[in-house]
């Protein structure tokens, strides 16, 4: 089973996951540095505690310290944004130093024995951050490459063999693992923005609900406009309608319906949502009061035209608009265009009305 798994896995292609999920990545990696670089500096504080004990270790100290301040500047820097933005820069920059450092111990300091640190770094390395997976091996078969270079340089023929071997079962071992777990991690970012979808979007029409429209109408969600505008849906003597040709040709009416609007958001700065039953809102960006109004008499208009099963349909729309876009209350503008629509119900139905708060 885990055989099986394992080499599925290794034949994924993992390209259309890459591309679905890029902000869920980006989001994990930025994540997971500062996670990182404590694991890394508690891995390096560790030795060098001891090294303090120990007289043959003393002469390590210098580097210790070296690569731990390094680390802290490192992650003292990732928290400006140009950086903050490109995880994946730090996280590479970041593998450099501590290869750097690996070196350092493995040719250096400890030459006289078969690198040790380095195993760990080209198993560890891979599973940590998510990118392509050929981005990971090249930048690790490059590591290896210098690695090894370095080692039959300046150890002896036969502990540099026993490097090669080493850090080359480490090096494959880490390829491997590190494919699997990428090809895990990717499905768990798929399933999650798939779930996100479902539970923001209307079952019968595609639109997104309700709680997508106050998920994303916070207070400051529309600072950058000058306008902000709501239009409140909802179609007319639509019980009839259901009651004289069925609950079946009724939604075929709000799918329709909702198809006519999604058309508008295409040529419009508007965004539109299923509210409930056959109430639907459309949020408007930068569209004025008279602009806002023209719209939905439009659409009014389109509505009457559309093709539904057996007898032509209406919609009454309330409309209200706002300029103080930097502190939105969208119960409030909800308020507003129900008033309105209200009215427009009371007023005959098939009509635009606006109302806006003094
Ligand atoms: P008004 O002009 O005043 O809006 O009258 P109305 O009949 O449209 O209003 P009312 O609120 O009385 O009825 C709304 C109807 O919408 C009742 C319900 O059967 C129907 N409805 C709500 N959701 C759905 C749905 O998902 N599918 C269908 N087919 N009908 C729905
Ligand atoms: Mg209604
Ligand atoms: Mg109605």
């Amino acid at each position: 089973m885990f055989i099986k798994s394992m080499i599925k896995g290794l034949f994924f292609n993992m390209n259309p996951l890459f591309e679905r999920n890029k902000h869920d990545i980006i989001r994990y990696n930025k994540q997971l540095i500062p996670i990182a670089f404590i694991f890394s500096l508690v891995t390096i504080l560790i030795p060098m505690f001891f090294s303090l004990f120990r007289p043959s270790m003393l002469e390590t100290l210098p580097a210790y310290l070296v690569i731990f301040s390094v680390f802290i500047l490192l992650l003292i820097l990732f928290n400006f944004k140009p950086f903050h933005e490109k995880p994946l820069v730090f996280a590479y920059t970041f593998g450099i130093v501590f290869f750097i450092f690996v070196v350092y111990l493995s040719i250096d300091r400890f030459q006289s024995r078969p690198a040790g640190t380095a195993l760990i770094f080209f198993v560890v390395a891979p599973i940590i951050f998510v990118d392509k997976p050929y981005k990971i091996n090249i930048y690790l078969v490059l590591m290896f490459i210098i690695h090894t270079i370095l080692s039959f340089q300046y150890k002896t023929f036969d502990i540099a063999s026993v490097d090669l071997l080493n850090t080359f079962i480490s090096l494959v071992a880490g390829m491997l693992f590190g494919r699997i777990f990428l090809v895990t991690r990717l499905k768990n970012f798929d399933i999650h923005r798939a779930l996100l979808i479902e539970r923001e979007t209307d079952f019968l029409t595609g639109l997104p609900n309700r709680r997508s429209l106050f998920e994303y109408a916070q207070k400051d969600t529309f600072k950058a406009y000058n306008y902000m505008g709501l239009m409140m849906f909802d179609i007319d003597r639509f019980k009839k309608y259901n009651d004289n040709y069925g609950h079946l040709n009724g939604d075929q009416v709000l799918t329709e319906f909702a198809r006519l609007l999604e058309v508008f958001s295409k040529t419009y700065p508007v965004k539109f949502y299923r509210y409930g039953g056959e109430e639907f809102i459309g949020i408007t960006y930068n569209l004025d009061k008279l602009e806002i109004i023209n719209l939905a008499n439009h659409i009014k208009m389109d509505t009457f035209k559309l093709k539904v099963p057996f007898e032509q349909i209406t919609t009454s729309i309330g409309v209200t608009v706002t300029d103080k876009t930097d502190n939105i209350d969208i119960n409030d503008l909800i308020e507003q265009a129900d008033k309105a629509l209200y009215s427009g119900k009371n007023s005959g139905r098939n009509k635009v009305i606006f109302y806006e708060k003094k």
